[in-house]
This record gives C-alpha cells, structure tokens and sequence, in this order.
C-alpha cells in the first residue's frame, strides 16, 4: 500500500504534506473493508434468534439492544466510510423504521461481492451499473411477490407487528403489545390515513410489560405544582397556556426607585393584586385544570388551589401541543383575549406511583392516544420501546401500504432467484454483477439460520429446492427449524420497508464503489484500513455472535 501512496503523491499535486492518498483498488479495499466491518458488527442481531449487544458509552451509561441502526449511532465510529453505512441504517430507519439491519448487512454483502468482483477484472462502473439494474429488478418483483392486504384485517396487521418484535426485547409479551400497536395505529387512522404524530409513547418502569396500556389521550410525566391542588379531576374543563402565570415580565424589569418603605408595600400589593386578577380570569373561564407551558407564581399556585384548579407548569411544548388535540382545546397565549370556548374536556387523574398525568379525552373526534409502555427496569422498558415503535412503524405501512410479503428470507430468496432468471438477459459483464446481487440477498436467510444455531447451507440448499418448485413463500421458521410458507406461519414483513432496504443498501454500495481516491487532510492510520473490528473499537465489536460461519 504504501508504493502506491507514494504513487499517489507525484510532484504534480499540490497537496499539504501532511495529506495522505490512497488510489485505485487499494482505496476500494480500504473503503471496502470500512463498510464490511460495520455490516459485520450487526448481523449477528439479525432475526429472532440474534444476539443483543451491549453498548457502554463514555459516560458508562449502558444500552442493551437488538436495534440496527441503535447499535451503530451508540458505536462510536470514527471512520467516514462507515459513516456512510451507518447513513444507510438512518435512512431506512426514517423511511420504514424497521429491517434496518437487514439493510446494513445486505449492503455489507453487496460490497463484500463485489470485491469478487473487482478481482475478477470486472470494471467498479460495470458493477454499480449491474447492481443497479439488479436493484430495480427486485424492487419491481417485490411489487410483483407481495400479497395484498385488506387494511381492516386486524389478525393480519398483529402478525406484522409481532414479526418485528419477534427477538427484542417485546417479545416476551408479543401478543399482548401486538394488539395494543394494531390499537393505537388503527386509534391514528382517519380515513386509510395513518397520522403517528397522533400517537405518543410514554414509558414507566417498576411493573410488569404486561400492564403496558393504550391510552385514549395523553400522559404527562409532571406532579401538581402545589400539596393542596386535587389529584384528579373528573370533569375536567382545561386550560392550555403558554405564557406564564406571573407577573408580566415587563414590570418586573421596570427600575423603582423607593423613597418610603411603604411604596415597597405598595408595590408588592399591586404585584398581588395582578396575580389574583390572573387567577381571577382563569377562574372565571371556568377552568378547573390548567396545563402552563411555562412558570406559576407561588403566589398564582396558592390561589389557583384554593379555587380548587388543578395546575401543572413547565409542560413541554409539544406535549400541550398534544393536550390541546386530545382534549379538543386551542392553546392561549394571551388570557386577556380568551373565551370559555378555548378550554377541553375530558378527565384528569394521577398516577402517583409514577408521577405521571393520565389525561382522557371525551372528545367525539379527537384521536390523539397514548401508548403507555411499561417494565420493570429502564433497560427493560428502553428496549421495548425500540421494538414497539418499530412494529407501530410496520403496521402503519401496511395500513397505508397495503402489501405485505412473506418472512424469515423467503422474499429473498425469491428475489434472488428471480434475479438469476434475469441475469440471463443482460449482457456482458454487468451480469455478472446482477448475480453477484442475487448471492447478496441469500445472506439474509443464511444469516437468520446461522442466528439460529442452524446449518445455514443446508437451509439455503432447501430453500432454493422449495423456491425452484414454485413456492414463491418458502422461508425459514427459525422457531422449529423448518422450511415451509412463513407467510401462513405468520411470519410477514411490509413490502415498502423491503423495497427501501434493497434500495438504500445498493446505493451505499454503489457510492462506495465508485470511490477511487481518498485524500485525507490528516494522517491515516493504517490500523483502520485493517477492515473486521477496526471501526467497532474495543474488543472486535465486529466479532461477536455467530458470524463465523459463512464468510
Ligand atoms: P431488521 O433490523 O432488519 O428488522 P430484525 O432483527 O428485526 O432485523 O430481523 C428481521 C428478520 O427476521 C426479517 O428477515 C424477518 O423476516 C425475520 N423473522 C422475523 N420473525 C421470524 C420468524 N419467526 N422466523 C424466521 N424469520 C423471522
Ligand atoms: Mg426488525
């Protein structure tokens, strides 16, 4: 390598000294092995039966997760061509917000293909031009493979999110949250329109996840601001503010200059006097709780809860924002200016337990709920929240979307034999790199059986049989080991996050292939070049779980 860095450093270029460059195969090997080391550091997460990882930041705070694209924002990756495969795992997960590991590692293996590849003497462009008709090729099949679904089919819409729970944390209490997640994504629908800002997750810790409920409404993680404020309140007419309630700011500020110690009193009566007005005005609105997005006086506190109104300050923005949609009210910030129309209705109550708000609507056409998940510790809850929202995610896709597909690497094997069939059709080199797409894709089912402590080349041989003999839905139940249709096992994934995998994962590959020189400001050290566990850090974070096997 380093010839060829003095190669790259002829009198010609005008580059600091301190500059380092890298060209040609040496800088796709480098750039190759950057991004295999990161596909290789999630994969052994892949599917049920994968393995957490336990993240330890340098605060020593610690995440145990399952999460693709967790793990690899937790790692502490200094390596911009890592960085760009870590992109690919944001990417889905903004997109589809699951399969992001099955993104991650089938880019991975595009790459690692394409090395072949480019031993092979096939150009870098005649790759990226292959993968690229192979990549449109499967995304039409997808279309093609997946089964339409009725957006009403409740059975079928648990089954999606139980598949994306299935291996996380959720999994314990699959059922259970299933219809919950089906609950709270049908609670955000408005006329085949899925809205998940309608939708809130809020986590408690110290009780058991099968006491994890959806709430009609919101929950606000706050205590009352005063001992002598109700608890709860049944009917309750709200009042949203985002000013607070104080003296106006403008008068504080404002120099007095006392001259007798009875102006002082003076003055503090006058201060008293407004904030009673303050309260006065609330009051007369005919609130009996108030949700303030900013401070409450002691003193406003004292007469609010001898009015009996049950105030809360310092609500986050977004959560009023929330309130006012829940409970049907519009948030003011002027009190002067408001009518009795402003307030929402509905209840009210504490969880003392958890020092939280629980706020029901009885609004006809709110729909904003709440997905109150609980568990027994934080690590425990942290988790199912990744695993949750990943399956509120898919079953809103599938609402919205309406294809589904078969699970546990039968679409895959699908694609890639129909992307075999394919390369037959395409000319010159660029089939070669089709089919080099079709081996990528396997690596799904072979890594989800190798997870599962299974022979992953028999269930390959098996899978293909199945699939040669027309069934499109053979894939692997990693429960019992078998080949058969996951899509009656119930295994089914949403056919949008499949189609953003296949897209987001070639087009990393692609832009790291079309990479021929690196110029970095900076030294490079050469350890990082070294590819497995080079940006995973400490103890070949890379090398964990079972991915020995069919490298
Ligand atoms: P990702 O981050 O890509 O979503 P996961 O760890 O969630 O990764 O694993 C998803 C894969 O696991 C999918 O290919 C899915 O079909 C597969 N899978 C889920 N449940 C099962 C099952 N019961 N049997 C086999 N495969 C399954
Ligand atoms: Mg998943």
């Amino acid at each position: 390598m380093s010839q060829r860095m003095q190669q790259g450093g002829v009198p010609m270029v005008v580059m600091d000294e301190e500059a380092q460059r890298v060209s040609d195969r040496d800088a796709q090997e480098y750039n190759v092995s950057a991004a295999r080391a990161v596909a290789e550091a999630v994969r052994s997460t892949l599917g049920p039966k994968g393995m957490d990882k336990m993240l330890v930041d340098s605060m020593g705070d610690v995440t145990v997760t399952n999460d693709g694209v967790t793990i690899l924002q937790e790692m502490d990756i200094d390596n911009p061509t890592a960085e760009m495969v870590i992109e690919v795992a944001e990417t889905q997960e903004d997109e589809a917000g699951d399969g992001t590991t099955t993104a991650v590692a089938v880019a991975g293996e595009l790459l690692k293909n394409a090395e072949d590849l480019l031993e092979r003497d096939v150009h870098p462009t005649t790759a990226i031009k292959g993968f690229s008709l192979a990549s449109d090729h499967a995304r039409g099949a997808v279309d093609d493979i997946a089964t339409d679904v009725d957006a009403d089919d409740a059975e079928l819409l648990r089954k999606a999110a139980e598949t994306s729970m299935t291996g996380k944390g959720a999994e314990t209490n699959k059922e259970h949250l299933a219809e919950l997640v089906v609950g709270a994504v049908r609670a955000v629908t408005v006329d085949g329109t899925v809205d998940l800002e309608f939708l809130h997750t809020e986590t408690q810790s110290g009780r058991s996840v099968s006491e994890s409920e959806l709430i009609e409404g919101a929950v606000i993680d706050k205590d009352p601001t005063h001992d002598e404020m109700p608890e709860s309140v049944e009917d309750a007419r709200a009042l949203l503010i985002d000013e607070p309630i104080e003296v106006d700011e403008a008068d504080v500020d404002t120099d007095v200059t006392v001259t007798d110690p009875s102006q002082v009193q003076q003055f503090l009566d006058q201060e008293e006097e407004e904030i009673r007005q303050k309260v006065q005005q609330i009051a007369d609105l005919g609130a009996n709780v108030v949700f303030c997005q900013k401070g409450i006086d002691d003193l406003a506190q004292y007469y609010l809860a001898s009015e009996g109104v049950l105030a809360v300050r310092r609500v986050k923005k977004s959560d009023l924002e929330f309130l006012a949609e829940v409970l049907g009210a519009s948030v003011v910030s002027d009190l002067d200016a408001a009518a009795s129309d402003v307030l929402g209705t509905g209840s009210v109550r504490r969880d003392g337990d958890a020092e939280q708000f629980v706020v029901e609507s009885d609004v006809e056409d709110s729909h904003g709920v709440t997905l109150l998940l609980r568990g027994s510790t934080e690590h425990v809850v942290d988790e199912l929240e990744r695993g949750v929202s990943d399956a509120l995610e898919v079953v809103g896709q599938t609402v919205s979307d309406g294809r589904v597909l078969a699970g546990g690497g039968a679409v895959e094997i699908e694609l890639a034999r129909r992307l075999r069939d394919y390369a037959d059709s395409v000319s010159g080199r660029e089939q070669l790199a089709v089919e080099a797409f079709a081996d990528s894709l396997e690596l799904v089912p072979r890594v989800l059986a190798e997870n599962a402590g299974l022979d992953s080349i028999d269930t390959l041989v098996d899978l293909r049989a199945a699939h040669e003999d027309g069934d499109e839905r053979a894939g692997l139940n990693v429960f019992t080991g078998d080949v058969g249709d996951t899509y009656d096992a119930g295994v089914v994934e949403p056919a949008h996050a499949k189609e953003q995998a296949l897209s987001s994962a070639t087009e990393v590959a692609n832009l790291v292939l079309k990479i021929d020189d690196i110029i970095s400001a900076g030294s490079m050290d050469d350890d990082e070049a070294g590819g497995a566990g080079g940006p995973g850090g400490p103890g070949g974070m890379g090398g964990m779980g079972g991915m020995g096997g069919a490298m």
